[in-house]
């Protein structure tokens, strides 16, 4: 299994399960079976206790799982089934490290969050990455994983560490990173702004991840020059920006993204084969 890593940057509620979806629905449209994890980053075990006022619906899985609305997302873009593992939580990870230190599981050592906690966060990515969602028997081509919040947050930095080693240990063409971004227009010229999707980039990199492709988030679609300026400054190839700009239904999004050639960047990237052709999206 090979892997997508979606993170977001600048803001929280950009459209990273959006995006995490759309993405899954290109790949799967290429052929490649697609599987998905979401990660949250908040110390409840799972989001049966949330408010809904809050947190929006809490999506309740086959299995029983109450999980992130992000996970309804994937189910219905992607039309798998998901287990409550498919939902990874810092409630759950550290659950089930002090499981493991009560059992004397770690012999003697100090536990920590390095590389303890990281350690465990690789191991449940890779096990449940393996795990079929589609009903055939062998795991997917492809896992799709999103990171909730934002790129920087004290939250979510075991979460950024372990899949910087997992990006490590697998190598390039196992690990594929798509950095979700804003680019907000200022005044009344209406100048499409780059610099917070260059801020959010750098602080990716001081974290040791490097995007390969960007999406950046934006009211209208993106003029060309923003484009270059984007990927001058964020050290990335031209066609691996994309732009997702507001559209007034979501199932736009895929083919916004089929169209700017997302699917042939990302296999490009992974080294993949898929079905010749553009996907079929009808
Ligand atoms: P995140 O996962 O980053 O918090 P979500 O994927 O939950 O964000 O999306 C946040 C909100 O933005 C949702 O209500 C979603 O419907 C909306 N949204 C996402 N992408 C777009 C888009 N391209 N155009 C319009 N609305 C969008």
């Amino acid at each position: 299994t090979k892997y997508v890593l979606i993170t977001g940057g600048v803001v929280s509620g950009l459209g990273k399960g959006v995006t995490a979806s759309s993405v899954g629905v290109v790949l799967k449209a290429c052929g490649l079976r697609v599987t998905c994890i979401k990660i949250d980053p908040y110390l409840n075990t799972d989001a049966g206790t949330m408010s809904p006022f809050e947190h929006g619906e809490v999506f309740v899985l086959d299995d029983g799982g109450e999980v992130d609305l992000d996970l309804g997302n994937y189910e219905r873009f992607i039309d798998v089934t998901l287990t409550r593992d498919n939902n990874i939580t810092t409630g759950k990870i550290y659950q089930s490290v002090i499981e493991k230190e009560r059992r004397g599981d770690y012999l003697g050592k100090t536990v920590q969050v390095v590389p303890h906690v990281t350690d465990e966060i690789k191991q449940w990515i890779q096990s449940v990455s393996s795990v079929p969602v589609d009903g055939q028997t062998h795991p997917a081509d492809v896992c799709v994983i999103e990171l909730g919040g934002t790129v920087g947050d004290i939250e979510s930095m075991p979460f950024i560490e372990a899949l910087r080693q997992l990006s490590f240990s697998l190598g390039k063409e196992n690990f594929c990173l798509i950095h979700v971004s804003l680019v907000p227009v200022l005044g009344v010229v209406g100048e499409q702004k780059t610099k917070p999707t260059q801020h959010s980039v750098r602080e990716l990199r001081a974290l040791g991840l490097t995007p390969d492709l960007l999406a950046c988030r934006s009211a209208q679609p993106l003029i060309g020059s923003v484009k270059e300026k984007l990927s001058q400054f964020c050290h990335v190839p031209v066609e691996n920006i994309l732009n997702i700009h507001d559209v007034p239904n979501l199932w736009h999004v895929p083919l916004i993204l089929r169209n700017q050639k997302a699917h042939e960047a990302i296999i490009k990237q992974l080294n993949l084969v898929g079905s010749s052709g553009p996907p079929d999206l009808r």
